[in-house]
C-alpha cells in the first residue's frame, strides 16, 4: 500500500488515499465524465481521508443523485466524489489527474462505457 496525496488546485481541498501503486485509470465515456476530462480509480470511503477543504466544496447531482460529483467552489477543480459501489458501499472516486506526483503517461488508461450504464 501507498500513501497518495492530492486535492484541487487552489490547495483549499487536500487529501490523502491508501492504495496499491498506481498503474492504471479509468477513462469513462458518460456525459459527466467526457466533459470534465476525468481518469478514476476507485477506492473504498476507509482508504481516502479529506485533510482539509470540506467546507470549501460543492455538489452538483443530476441522473438519479446516486454519485456526489463534488468541486472546489474557489477553484472549480473536481479533485475526488464519492457514490455507492450498488451494494451499499461507499467508494471514493479519486480524479488521478489531481493526485501529486503521478506521471500520468505511466499509466495505462481503461476505457470504459459508462454511456450504455
Ligand atoms: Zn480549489
Amino acid at each position: 500500500m501507498k500513501t497518495y496525496t492530492g486535492g484541487c488546485h487552489c490547495r483549499k481541498v487536500r487529501y490523502e488515499v491508501d492504495m496499491e501503486e498506481l498503474t492504471e485509470a479509468m477513462s469513462c465515456n458518460c456525459s459527466i465524465c467526457s466533459k470534465r476530462g476525468w481518469l478514476l480509480t476507485f477506492v473504498p470511503a476507509s482508504s481516502f481521508r479529506l485533510l482539509q477543504g470540506s467546507d470549501e466544496v460543492t455538489m452538483y447531482h443530476f441522473n438519479k443523485n446516486k454519485i456526489d460529483h463534488i468541486f472546489c467552489k474557489t477553484c472549480g477543480t473536481a479533485s475526488y466524489g464519492s457514490g455507492s459501489d450498488g451494494e451499499g458501499n461507499v467508494m471514493m472516486a479519486i480524479n488521478v489527474r489531481c493526485l501529486d506526483d503521478v506521471d500520468l503517461s505511466t499509466l495505462k488508461i481503461n476505457q470504459v462505457d459508462g454511456k450504455s450504464y
